[in-house]
């Protein structure tokens, strides 16, 4: 058997709560629905259960301190050996059922949540789902559909990992099970990139925090619960003035650009952006006007261009730096 502080990687004087921590972390790594088909991983997670039943342990845990091992035979033989006592047993000393996998159950309701050795499929815990949304799904809410794995208590052998005729076939002795549900879940209207939601699984067993990820759209630009757009406009319209219809997320605006525009210059429509998720309000929408210029060059335009061009009083780029100071 190897050092059960050496599989952890945990120091000597390592508290029950690190111990735990690092447990944790590891058995999901190494755990077998996480790693099918990997025997390595399998033997690390075995190795894993095996040096934690004895350090989560405080009796085992004092026993492999002194005797370096936990061993009945072996912890008997050394302490024969001390000459402290002559024969077992051992007062505070419970090896009984040590060092198979009849610990198992334990160990998985402690690491997965209450089933412990409950037969049947047992109440889910916490799981995580992705969902991947389009634009306008997010802006304006969704019901979807999402696949949501739970590790259920196995139900040939209730969760045990054996059965009568040794380590259970169905779940390879982990006392476990995967199902897949699909699950509805109401997104509501201004879930963003990256937000989490979190949903009831069925039944009301457990529940389900689903992790929300947004395509982005080629038009609208969200920054926060503002939405960004440009809007191209003639030059006569700049210049004279016009007025314009704003696409947004709500339908289309229409909206007043004033006369002498700038290319660049930013409007804003108030309340036009996107719901925020706790205040209920809605942010902003901001338009970005972009003079277009005609491709085609002709006579005709040649001569408006630059009877245009003698409109300008002054040079558009006096006053600015002609280099870095
Ligand atoms: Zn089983």
């Amino acid at each position: 058997m190897r050092d059960p502080y050496e599989v952890l990687g945990v120091a000597r004087s390592a508290s029950k709560d690190e111990i735990k921590k690092t447990y944790r972390k590891l058995a999901r790594k190494f755990h077998p629905d996480v790693n099918p088909g990997n025997a390595d991983a399998e033997r690390r997670f075995k190795e894993i259960q095996s040096a934690y039943a004895v350090l989560s342990d405080d009796a085992k845990r004092r026993q492999f301190d002194d005797f370096g091992t936990v061993d009945e035979a072996e912890v008997a033989a050394r302490h024969a050996r001390s000459r402290r006592r002559s024969t077992g047993p051992f007062p505070g000393f419970d090896v009984r059922g040590f060092g198979g996998v009849g610990d198992l159950g334990s160990l998985f309701g402690d690491l997965f949540g209450s089933f412990g050795g409950r037969p049947g499929p047992g109440p889910t815990v916490a799981a995580e789902a992705q969902v991947e949304l389009d634009f306008g799904q997010a802006v304006h809410g969704a019901t979807v559909v999402v696949p949501v794995r739970h590790e259920v208590a196995c139900t040939e052998c209730a969760g045990t990992g054996r059965t009568a005729s040794g380590p259970c076939r169905r779940c390879g002795g982990t006392g476990l099970l995967v199902q897949t549900e699909r699950l509805r879940v109401r997104l509501p209207a201004g879930v963003g990139d990256g937000d989490r939601v979190r949903a009831a699984g069925k039944g009301g067993d457990g529940e389900v925090s689903v992790s929300v990820r947004v395509r982005p759209d080629p038009f609208f630009e969200r920054k926060g619960d503002d939405i960004h757009t440009v809007v191209p406009v003639t030059f006569a319209e700049a210049y004279l003035g016009a007025e314009v219809e704003i696409g947004t997320i709500h339908g289309p605006v229409r909206a007043k650009i004033p006369a002498g525009t700038q290319s660049g210059q930013r409007f804003r429509l108030r309340g036009k952006g996107v719901r925020n998720l706790r205040t209920g309000t809605h942010g902003d929408h901001y338009y970005a006007v972009h003079v277009a210029v005609p491709r085609v060059v002709s006579p005709a335009g040649r001569e408006a261009a630059r009877r245009v061009g003698e409109l300008y009083g002054v040079d558009p780029r006096a006053g600015l730096p002609r280099s870095l100071e």
